[in-house]
């Protein structure tokens, strides 16, 4: 067995310690350091300040095999990484060759003028291995401490997701033994992370080796399954947990939406779908269209919030309002039934709640909400009893909708 490799990530950025910017890189590079194979043990933030950063690589360094840093290689005074790491492990900066090269192949390619600030890029610890950054002007650079090798990347996402992508995990593999893990997930709708822990909770003794985990991503449950490659007991594991699931998961795809799934059945059906939204405000034909091929399901969809728009859009008659409200089943039902009628569609649906967090009544409190389905064999309402956050109901409303459109087609398909 090999020693598991240990990563630690560092953060650089006084608008990260300001609440100004969301330290999202942490945050990805986590994620693909663990798939990678690697143990991650922490990540830290530090400001804009040279003595700070330096000790914050220090204890990194001392901490982990490698060491990801991202941030502070711009050409501005408060960028600060290339200096903080001469601080903390020795050595000078110097005028480098090759990326002073490629900071103005950079400049001439996109045809800019550069600032005397930019040479600032190029000035990196003498002996560093240069990383070419090809979608913004501050290369990254490497070095190895007597313990740990460690990266500096741009803060820019887009540009540090690309460098990883294309240099630094092929480095770190030829320079580590990794063993990646085994991890699968199933995505859950329809069962609280406490259900799934009564229902899969004995997956340890019944598959030794194999680790079961939860994560909830509201409205969503994940089930993780992770072992050590070659684990005998993998295929037998994710078989049971599979069978235990039925159609409560609705993808063994980490990466893979609700909505794509959704949008895949009705393709596979040769059918598609209009919407009615009153309280999710096109919440849910925003779920759809960030779906690729989207127009092959989505035919379109209404914002029909006042009473007015849900009878000229949907034709949702005046009467039925005015006797039942408009957050009500009857109009749920109508609006879903209304899409059908008015577009060329085999399915439609229809939201309407109250959001919050006023406006709510005692019969129909906040977060009361109607959704129906509309569909080849009739329509089906539901009633939702959700929280006072406007946003977070809203949100729900649309997962449900999208989950209650999945059930219906599930039901047709199993005929
Ligand atoms: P820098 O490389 O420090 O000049 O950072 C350039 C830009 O990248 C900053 O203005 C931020 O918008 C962004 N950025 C830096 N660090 C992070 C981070 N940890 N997460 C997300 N964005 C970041
Ligand atoms: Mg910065």
């Amino acid at each position: 067995m090999h020693d598991v490799v240990s990563a630690f990530v560092v953060s650089q950025g006084e608008e990260l310690l300001t609440g100004l910017t969301m330290d999202t890189n942490a945050h990805f590079l986590c994620e693909v350091l663990t798939r990678a194979g690697l143990r991650v043990l922490g990540a830290r933030t530090a400001g804009d300040d040279r003595d700070a950063i330096a000790a914050t690589l220090v204890d990194a360094a001392r901490t982990a095999d490698v060491v990801l840093c991202t941030g502070g290689l711009g050409p501005t005074e408060d960028d600060l990484t290339a200096e903080s790491v001469v601080e903390a492990f020795g050595g000078e900066l110097e005028l480098n060759d090759l990326a002073w090269d490629q900071v103005k192949a950079r400049y001439a390619r996109i045809g800019r003028t550069m600032s005397p600030a930019n040479r600032k890029q190029a000035l990196l610890p003498v002996g560093c291995d240069v990383l070419e950054n090809l979608m913004g002007t501050a290369p990254g650079f490497a070095v190895n401490t007597s313990s740990t090798r460690m990266y500096f990347l741009p803060g820019v996402p887009r540009e540090m997701k690309e460098m990883i992508g294309r240099l630094v995990l092929d480095d770190i593999a030829t320079r580590f033994d990794l063993v990646a893990p085994l991890r699968h997930t199933f995505r859950v709708m329809g069962r609280g992370e406490s259900q799934l822990q009564e229902q899969l909770g004995s997956l340890g003794t019944r598959f030794p080796g194999v680790q079961l985990g939860f994560r909830t991503k509201m409205p969503e449950n994940h089930v993780k399954l992770v072992a050590a490659p070659g684990e005998a007991n993998w295929e037998s594991a994710k078989a049971w947990v599979r069978e235990e699931l039925g159609d409560n998961c609705f993808t063994e795809d980490p990466d893979e939406e609700l909505a794509a799934v959704v949008g895949r059945m009705l393709v596979d059906r040769g059918e598609r779908v209009a919407l009615a939204e009153s309280c999710t405000g096109g919440w849910v034909a925003h779920l759809f269209v960030s779906e690729p091929g989207s127009s092959r399901w989505l035919e379109r969809g209404w914002v029909t919030y006042s009473n007015e728009s849900k009878t000229e859009e949907v034709g949702v008659p005046e009467g039925v309002i005015a006797e039942n409200g408009a957050v009500s089943e009857e109009v749920a039902r109508a609006m879903a039934e209304g899409c059908r009628a008015h577009a060329p569609v085999d399915w439609g649906v229809g939201i309407t709640g109250v959001a919050g967090p006023t406006g709510g009544s005692p019969d129909k409190p906040v977060g009361t909400v109607w959704i129906a389905i509309a569909g080849p064999s009739g329509t089906h309402a539901r009633k939702l009893r959700l929280g006072r956050d406007r946003t977070a109901n809203r949100r729900f409303s649309a997962f449900i909708a999208v989950e209650m459109l999945r059930r219906q087609i599930l039901r047709l398909n199993a005929g």
